[in-house]
Parts: structure tokens; sequence; C-alpha cells
């Protein structure tokens, strides 16, 4: 087969070495599993490949199928997988705090949900040091604008057109992609143009689209905002890196009308964007509240708002609880993780090899006239495919095909975008250089298979 073949045959290319064998799988067949989802599970669910994979085992940047077959995960779960799969000290902090105390409620006293509170509040600048930890990322942004809009009295919020914030009532009106909206009463929820440098109207300048924000305050509300809600680099959306000087213009606006800035940091938290911990901070802001997921737990289902003891207080009005957030597992886990990538030195990894990465990107992009746009940044970087470079024509079925090529050939990669035509590189952290190599040379020979 085709992936053994990528680690045979020299002619196409070869998977980087990985010294370790996967146990082996005794569990159903691939068959067998999709049978039971079809019948069992949501219809909503879907499918990249052709033939679904089945995904056994994970082990650091790679996962491993029913057969042993290896893959790298340029995908990293989807950006949750920080440190690597199944990383020894995350999951070692599992065992250890799940032998001892799975869950207890927030009317007892536990040092795990402490100790981690602690060691993410030193991660964030200024007054923001009040955690509450929730079990997604949907949750948090949905606590963030409502503790917003307790704290202002105010009920518009703005968000981006073609951000993704989660999928609950409040938080799917926040975000602004129809592939990603039902049914919903989106009440106070304004979208402001996208600042988007490749695809916005008016380019990369910040300062045209921040001034946007201005007119929607002045004409679709009543001069007063709770808050302005946005991802420092677009994730679903398709990583769409926001243009250059439009937060800090856009939170002075926010804050003259009374408003609260919320980062959603979700995605570009907890190291990928390399530069930085933060993705807000590489546009030199300060947020009111911050939200955060996925990394955060390195795949375990975890969530948190961080906000000032002040914007903190209005959730003392009355009781607010969430019976699983702050669970002593999770937190254990969330704990590991920042151990890790500060010892591993993982910011820095996601700098040096998501540099190198975004290089050789750029130089296939010089080569076939299919790549619209490279962007991102760190290990968040996006590839966007055009049947036309001028007119910007999004690809239809191409990239699936791409994607097939390239999964047979070992690499697992994702998509998104408002027209679902660019590839999402989001892996573990622990990404290599030999790994970037490997990804770019199996794209290389996949679109030109084209
Ligand atoms: N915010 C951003 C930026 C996201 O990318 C996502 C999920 O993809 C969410 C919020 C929602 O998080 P969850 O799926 O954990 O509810």
């Amino acid at each position: 087969d085709a992936c053994a073949a990528a680690n045979d045959v020299n002619t196409i290319p070869k998977m980087p070495p990985f010294e370790y064998t996967p146990p082996p799988y005794t569990g159903p067949t691939a068959e067998e599993i999709l049978k039971k989802r079809k019948e069992f599970l949501s219809p909503s669910m879907f499918y990249f490949y052709k033939k679904p994979v089945n995904i056994v085992h994970g082990k650091m940047q790679y996962l491993f199928d029913e057969h042993g077959r290896r893959y790298l995960d340029a995908l990293g779960g989807i950006a949750t997988v920080c440190c690597g799969h199944c990383h020894p000290d995350v999951v070692k902090a599992i065992v250890n705090q799940t032998n001892n105390l799975q869950h207890s409620t927030i009317l007892y006293l536990n040092h795990s949900i402490a100790d981690f509170a602690e060691a993410l509040a030193s991660k964030l600048p200024g007054d923001l040091k009040v955690v509450f930890f929730t079990n997604s990322g949907t949750e948090a942004n949905e606590l963030a604008m409502m503790m917003a809009r307790l704290y202002t009295g105010c009920h518009d919020i703005i968000s981006l057109r073609n951000a993704y914030h989660g999928n609950a009532a409040g938080t799917m009106g926040a975000t602004a992609q129809s592939n990603w909206k039902f049914n919903v009463v989106q009440s106070g929820i304004h979208h402001a143009v996208n600042p988007d440098p490749y695809r916005g109207q008016f380019g990369s300048d910040g300062e045209k689209y921040a001034k946007d924000v201005q007119d929607l305050i002045q004409y679709g509300t009543c001069g007063h905002v709770a808050a302005f809600i946005s991802e420092a680099i677009q994730g679903v959306g398709g990583i769409v890196e926001l243009a250059s000087g439009y937060l800090p213009a856009v939170y002075t606006s926010i804050r003259k009308v009374g408003g609260l800035c919320i980062a959603d940091e979700v995605q570009s938290g907890f190291a990928r964007t390399g530069s930085h911990f933060w993705g807000f901070e590489a546009h030199g802001v300060v947020p009111d509240i911050v939200t955060m997921a996925k990394g955060i737990g390195n795949g375990i289902p975890l969530g948190a708002v961080v906000t000032t003891p002040k914007i903190a207080e209005v959730l003392t009005r009355r009781s607010y609880f969430n019976t699983f957030g702050g669970n002593p597992v999770c937190t254990a886990a969330g704990l590991a993780v920042l151990r890790v990538i500060e010892r591993e030195k993982l910011q820095d990894n996601a700098h040096f090899v998501g540099s190198y990465l975004k290089e050789r990107l750029n130089a296939l992009k010089d080569k076939h006239e299919i790549i619209g746009d490279v962007r991102g940044r760190g290990l968040m970087l996006g590839v966007e495919l055009v049947t036309d470079r001028q007119l910007k024509t999004p690809v239809k079925v191409e990239i699936l095909q791409v994607m097939e090529q390239m999964k047979e050939m070992g690499v697992l990669i994702g998509k998104g975008g408002f027209y679902g035509n660019v590839f999402r590189i989001t892996p573990p952290l622990c990404f290599t250089r030999e790994d970037a190599d490997f990804l770019v040379d199996v794209m290389d020979y996949a679109i030109a298979k084209l």
C-alpha cells in the first residue's frame, strides 16, 4: 500500500523514522465501527476521507491505525494536542489524579484545581488572574459573553464575520459562518467586516477595518456595547490573521463606549503561535477577558475563562457553578501541560519549526498555481487553494483529493475556511523540522498528482 511504500520507495517522500511500536490492536475493524456509527451516532458527524481511518493509538506527533500504520498528525487533534499524543507526563498526571480523586464538587477544597488556577494566572498579563473552569471552548465563550453583559449592563456584542466561537445558543450567534449556524435566536450580536488581509475589502489596512467597528457601534447599537470578541488568528475560519493594527484600534473604540474586550484563545493559546504564549500578545493588546480550551488539557475536556477580580465580581451576585468544570483530573492534566510546554521549550519549537515550515510552504506556493495564499504563525498555518489566483476562486473537490492522497502517504491534515478550501496545519508542538519537510514533500507530491 501507498503508506508502506512511503517508507520504502525512494521516489516518494519518506516518513521520518520513529522508534516506537504501538501495542497490538485487537478491537473492532473500521467497517464494524462505521456500521455502529451510522446506526447509533448523530448523522451530523462527518469525515474528510472516502474511507475513514480507524485511529487506535497515538504517540507524540504520530497516530496509528488498526493495522499499526503510522500517520503524521498535522492537525493535532483539532489543535488540541499541544504536547504530543499520550505525552508521558500528562498521562502520569491523569493516572495519579484518577487514582487519588476522580471528582469532587466546588463545595470542598482540592489543591489540583487551585494549583492549576494559580499556574494559569501566572501566564497572563496585567490583572487577568481570576479563573473559572469550564468543559469546552463553547462554554468558556458563553460565560465570557454573559459576564460582559452583566458587568456593563449592555446586551450588544460585536464579533467578526468568519469567526468561530462555539455552537451553543449564544456562541453560535457570535460564530459568523452560515456553515456552522442553525436557526438560533441571535440576540444582540453584530458582525463586523473581517480584517482578512487576503480576502477582505480593505486588504491589510487594519485602520480601515477598525473604522467599520466604530460605524457598527453608531448605527447598529444604542451607542454602548457589552463586548467585542475575537480570535487572534481565526482557526475554523481558515487560519486568517487579523490585519495589523486592527485589534489595538478596535480595543480603544470598544473601551471608549464602555465595552469589554474578549480574546478567544481556544486555538491560538498555549504557545501554538510560537512568538508568544497567547495569540493576542502579538497584537500588543491586553484583553479584559480571555477564554481558552483545546490545548489547555492536551485533548482532555477542559476550558477556562480568565478575567480581572473586578469583572469576576459579577458572578457573586448569585450562585453560579459548573458540575464538571475544574474536575481535578482535567486540572491535573492542565498543570502537566504547562510544565511540559515550559520544560520542553515547545513555544520556541513552535516558533522555529513553524517559521521553517511556513518558508517551505511559501516555496511550494511558487511552484503550484493552485496555492493562493500561505499564512499563519508558529504551528498554526493555513494554505488556501484556489483555481484562479487573480479571482481567488476557491477550489471545490481538489482539496479533498489532495487530502486523500496525503492520507495514503501517511499525513493527516485538516481543512476549513468559509469555502472549505484551506488546509489547516495545527500539529502537536513537538513537530520537528523533519516532520515539516515530510509534510511539505507529501503535499507537493499530492498536488502534483491532481
Ligand atoms: N473558539 C474557537 C476559536 C474554536 O476554534 C472553537 C472550536 O473549534 C471554539 C471556540 C469552541 O470550542 P469547543 O468545540 O471546545 O466548544
